[in-house]
């Protein structure tokens, strides 16, 4: 194993494994991970090599590493001031960002919560419906619909969100608050899960403060996609029994589905909307909850007319130079025609899994490819297939998936394939 510079690599795992924690980890560590020394385009420079990443650092990454333009972003924003406190005070890069993200998200949604995570911002999505109702008198309307095979984050409210079998949070079961989930959404429209939905949302409206859902693709919670045409029903059925509708957009957000927001999909503005992950190109961490004028109006007409969050970090003036960046960057090209031309590489590069055997479904939607097996991945094995393949790849349960950063050129969509493919064969 070659030394990085700094610590001997050895050195660094014996201390990482001994001190730091990793997502969803023991401690210690059992698993050693590649130690990364930098990254530039598509390529993370690691100890096992020069790997192309097949996953965005979860989704966010999407013009790659080491952009020249986030990083002038950066320099010149650290130059001015890397942060200040956000209460009685405000600067240029939080009200460009909020005026950015107000233009480009569905009509209707027109104010903006800088939160400092993705769980963060759905924290803040949740007590803005609770507390909406609350101010209308309607404090009994304090539980959250969703279906199940969700992903919401890692924090309190939106664990309880999440899919509560199979997935990270189920020790939390008998803890967390207990909310209302219907059958994970069908991948195509069926009229009688339709009808589920709509039945769910009436019977439970007295009791529902809001309907949360992950638009068009359930991420963390299984990769899986399904018709946007849900998204118009819970739509209706919302505004017919008096409950709000959030959607998280953290993954989807920022053209990955091939929409610039998956809501696009269906034509649907939700009263409430998350965005995080992609926000900053993957530099620095960030999110939003944006809502409309009536939650907004609402909130302010109670009791306690304000809403009572805000993070140490708020409105970060260097992560919000570079998503206002980032955003410029993604709507000064063509980034469309980028998702299409990765949804056509994936289709294509994908399309031999199908053969292999243990592989029960094979996905591919805007730049998200996803071969499900019909077992728990091998996670070492796995990866190890796909680090031979010279790409780097996080496969979980029983899902080998790829989000590539938009900038990926066809050959290296082609070696995700390939590895995404060996990946699935060994693990
Ligand atoms: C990642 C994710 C979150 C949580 O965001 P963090 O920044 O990790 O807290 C919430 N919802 C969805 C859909 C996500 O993909």
């Amino acid at each position: 194993m070659p030394d990085l510079p700094g610590l001997p690599v050895p050195e660094l795992l014996a201390l990482d494994r001994r001190h730091v924690w990793h997502p969803y980890g023991p401690m210690p560590g059992r698993v050693d991970p590649l130690v990364v020394e930098s990254a530039s385009g598509v390529r993370l420079r690691t100890s096992s090599g020069d790997l192309v990443d097949g996953m965005s650092s979860w989704w966010s990454a999407i013009h790659g590493y080491n952009h020249p333009v986030l990083n002038e972003a950066a320099r010149e924003q650290l130059g001015r001031m890397s942060h200040v406190m956000f209460g009685g005070l405000t600067h240029e890069p939080a009200v460009r960002l909020a005026k950015l993200l107000v233009d480009m998200s569905p009509k209707g949604l027109e104010h903006v919560f800088l939160a400092d995570s993705g769980s963060v911002s759905v924290e803040v999505a949740v007590k803005m419906c609770l507390q909406y109702w609350r101010s209308l008198g309607r404090g009994g309307k304090q539980r959250l619909l969703t279906w199940r095979g969700g992903y919401h984050g890692d924090t309190w409210q939106p664990m309880s969100v999440c899919d509560p079998e199979g997935g990270m949070h189920e020790l939390w079961s008998g803890v967390l608050p207990r909310q209302v989930f219907v059958d994970a959404p069908p991948a195509g429209y069926e009229e009688a899960y339709a009808e589920q939905l709509r039945a769910a949302i009436q019977r439970h409206a007295d009791e529902l403060a809001a309907v949360i859902v992950e638009p068009v693709v359930q991420g963390a919670g299984g990769m899986r996609f399904h018709s946007p045409a849900y998204l118009r029903v819970l739509r209706e059925a919302c505004d017919a029994h008096d409950v709000l509708l959030v959607f998280d957009e953290i993954a989807t957000g920022f053209g990955r589905t091939g929409a610039l927001f998956a809501a696009e999909h269906a034509a649907v503005t939700p009263d409430v909307m998350c965005v995080g992950k992609a926000l900053t190109g993957g530099y620095l961490t960030m999110a939003a909850t944006l809502c409309t004028p009536r939650v907004a109006e609402g909130i302010s007409r109670g009791e306690v007319p304000v809403l009572a969050h805000g993070p140490t970090f708020m409105g970060n003036p260097l992560a919000a130079s570079v998503a206002c960046a980032s955003i410029g960057l993604l709507l000064g090209q063509d980034w469309l025609a980028e998702v299409k031309r990765i949804e056509a590489g994936l289709r294509e590069g994908l399309a031999p899994a199908r053969e292999l055997p243990g592989v029960q479904d094979v996905r591919v939607l805007g730049a998200i490819g996803v071969v499900q097996l019909d077992h728990e991945v091998d996670m070492r094995a796995a990866t190890e297939a796909a680090v031979r393949e010279g790409v780097w790849l996080r496969p979980f349960r029983d899902l080998v998936y790829t989000m590539p950063p938009y900038v990926t050129g066809d050959e290296d969509v082609a070696r995700i394939a390939r590895a995404v493919c060996a990946a699935a064969k060994e693990g």
